[in-house]
């Protein structure tokens, strides 16, 4: 295996009021939450299949099936720490990250250092190996009408040991 390995994740999760919306596992207030079986954290899910695709070990959709009513409304940061631990023992360790969120709404540039340092938290790394952009879709498509919200990931992995 190489030293170093890259792995990306996408995910769209449609708004729906009356829900609570979160991302990379930070709560943003007065917002449209987004429907799904779990959080909802569309974040989390992209840099869970980033991180999974890096080590080669499938996808979230085959290891938390939303037809599972153990992962009904379950908190998303659970399920990185799952992946992490998966990928710790394939002998890898995240070496960084970064992520492109795609929301219409709400602005999300005020709670940029709050998730980066989430996600540098659960990925036990620093908060400068973790990188968090935000921009809207330019009005356009579902994203620009406010109907989802997108997220892109990307991650490399190094070895940790042979
Ligand atoms: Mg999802």
């Amino acid at each position: 295996m190489s030293a170093f390995r890259v792995g990306i994740g996408y995910d769209i999760h449609r708004t729906a009021a009356g829900r609570r919306l979160r991302l990379a596992g930070v709560e943003i207030p007065d917002a449209p939450g987004l429907s799904g079986h779990s959080d909802a954290d569309v974040v989390l899910h992209a840099l869970g299949d980033a991180l999974l695709g890096a080590a080669g070990l499938g996808d979230i959709g085959e290891l938390f099936p939303d037809t599972d009513p153990a992962f009904a409304g379950a908190d998303s940061r659970a399920l990185v720490r799952d992946v992490l631990q998966r990928v710790q023992a394939a002998g890898l360790a995240v070496h960084n990250a970064d992520v492109v969120i795609q929301a219409e709404r709400p602005r999300l540039t005020p709670f940029k250092p709050a998730m980066r340092a989430a996600l540098a938290s659960l990925l036990e790394v620093g908060p400068h190996q973790v990188n968090i952009k935000a921009g809207t879709n330019e009005g356009l498509g579902a994203i620009g009408r406010g109907e989802a919200i997108a997220c892109w990931a990307a991650v490399t992995l190094k070895q940790t040991h042979p």
